[in-house]
């Protein structure tokens, strides 16, 4: 696409928003960058525009954003916000960062999407397709923005994109060389009007481009993925931890089996993975079919399993202390991730929940908690809430903040058994975010 001195606005200034601005400068473009935040959030973005000289404005989208030839909107911006109405009721050409991006970009792209999963798998495909000697660049909502490094990035290295619904739902001629949908579970309804089958739609555009040199990598055990799932022009590799598929990879007794037309090019353990639970299994399996269609070393495939130690914040281990394992799963802020935590251990657990509740429907895990957890520690705005559910069926403790937890923790847990912050809550009633409650969480666990 040709974009020399064409008019580019670029809506959102955050990381994606002044990436694509710096790209679209780079290309001779005239970018222009609007967000309507507040400048004291923004100070960074704009620090970085003036210095870069780069045209923006900030805390409002004023008229000058529809005078463009373009317009890329960054992941943050909901597809029914004022301003992209009213681009879409001026005929104004829409795109997201992520389309944008790879308009310029030579290199094979890997794109990941999914309701949960996504920034670990995004991880395990960078750092594995590196450990087997691929130049592989992490990128997407982990890692780099896309147009940071899509001039960068040359025609044989690969790109691990990780790609949110709200980026697919601008795209046009994305067209990655492998797309990987790992799940469809419902959330984020509210920006799909509630309805599943528009968020699900919305996925799928994931490879609507594809052609037959391309690959489409699936969960096979996602029956809503497999409802929704239409044919594609791709080549179709399935993964799936409960039948036996005839490509892609499946698991029986205990050990992964990858098979191209059933016959089998690679095996490997369960416990060879260091990441833990059934889910990781999932994600390591799509990574591994990805690494085998670009027939990468077996052995080295082997050792980044073994070798690959998770993302911060995703059942992290953060130390053991006398026998007794402390994990942040600080980014499990709804219950389908605790419910995947829980399943990942066999130990007996002590679980931290609350924060701020999303509407929370513990029943949900009643089941797996009266199993699994030996004590409840309840904290935040939803402590009575927890509480009031939980106290008559498993020990449950309202405590003020994480270190009375942990300190109570370390002197009722015994040797083997798991401390587990996996919240079901968003964090925004005691700290900054999620990354701020993990790491405040590993701070006291590393004092003691
Ligand atoms: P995302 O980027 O899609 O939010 P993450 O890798 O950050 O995904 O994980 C988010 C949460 O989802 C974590 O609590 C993690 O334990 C859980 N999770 C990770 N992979 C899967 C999976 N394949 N299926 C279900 N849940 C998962």
């Amino acid at each position: 696409m040709e974009i020399k001195n064409k008019k580019i606005s670029i809506i959102g200034a955050v990381r994606s928003g002044t990436a694509a601005a710096k790209l679209a400068k780079n290309l001779g473009a005239l970018p222009f960058v609007s967000d309507a935040g507040s400048e004291e959030k923004l100070r960074l973005s704009i620090e970085y525009l003036k210095s870069e000289k780069i045209d923006f404005e900030i805390g409002v989208h004023s008229n000058k954003v529809f005078d463009c030839d373009l317009m890329v909107v960054s992941p943050g911006v909901p597809s029914d916000a004022e301003v992209i109405k009213t681009a879409k009721s001026k005929s104004i050409k829409i795109i997201s960062e992520i389309e944008f991006a790879s308009l310029f970009c030579k290199a094979n792209v890997i794109a990941i999407t999914g309701t949960n999963g996504k920034t670990t798998t995004t991880a395990l495909c960078g750092y594995l397709f590196n450990e087997c000697g691929v130049k592989t660049y992490t990128a997407g909502n982990i890692g780099l923005a896309f147009s940071e490094i899509a001039l960068a990035a040359k025609t044989n290295d690969f790109i691990s994109l990780e790609v949110s619904s709200f980026q697919l739902d601008f795209i046009d001629k994305f067209k990655p060389k492998v797309a990987m949908i790992l799940n469809i579970t419902p959330d984020h309804l509210n920006r799909y009007e509630n309805s599943i089958d528009k968020y699900a739609e919305s996925k799928l555009r994931i490879f609507e481009n594809q052609d037959d040199n391309d690959y489409l990598i699936l969960n096979n055990d996602s029956e809503l993925l497999m409802h929704y799932y239409k044919n594609a022009k791709s080549t179709v590799l399935l993964f799936s931890t409960s039948k036996k598929v005839s490509n892609g990879c499946y698991l029986e007794n205990s050990t992964i089996k990858y098979v191209r037309n059933d016959n089998l090019e690679f095996t490997c353990s369960v416990s060879d993975i260091f990441i833990q639970g059934e889910h990781n299994i999932q994600n390591a399996m799509a990574v591994i079919i990805a690494a085998k269609i670009f027939n990468l070393d077996d052995r080295k495939i082997l050792e980044a399993l073994k070798s690959f130690k998770g993302v911060e914040h995703r059942l992290e281990l953060v130390r053991e202390i006398e026998g007794i394992r402390f994990i942040n799963d600080s980014k499990a802020t709804n219950i389908d991730s605790v419910i995947v935590a829980l399943k990942s251990f066999n130990n007996p657990i002590l679980l931290i929940l609350g924060g701020q509740d999303k509407g929370n429907d513990y029943s949900m895990i009643e089941n797996l908690v009266t199993d699994k957890v030996k004590k409840i520690y309840a904290i935040g705005s939803s402590s009575d809430k927890i509480f009031n559910f939980f106290h008559q069926k498993v020990k449950t403790e309202i405590k003020k903040d994480l270190e009375e937890v942990i300190n109570a923790a370390l002197s009722e847990a015994r040797s083997g058994d798991v401390v587990l912050l996996s919240p079901a809550c968003a964090s925004f009633d005691m700290f900054d975010n999620y990354q701020h409650r993990g790491k405040v969480f590993k701070e006291i666990v590393n004092s003691k």
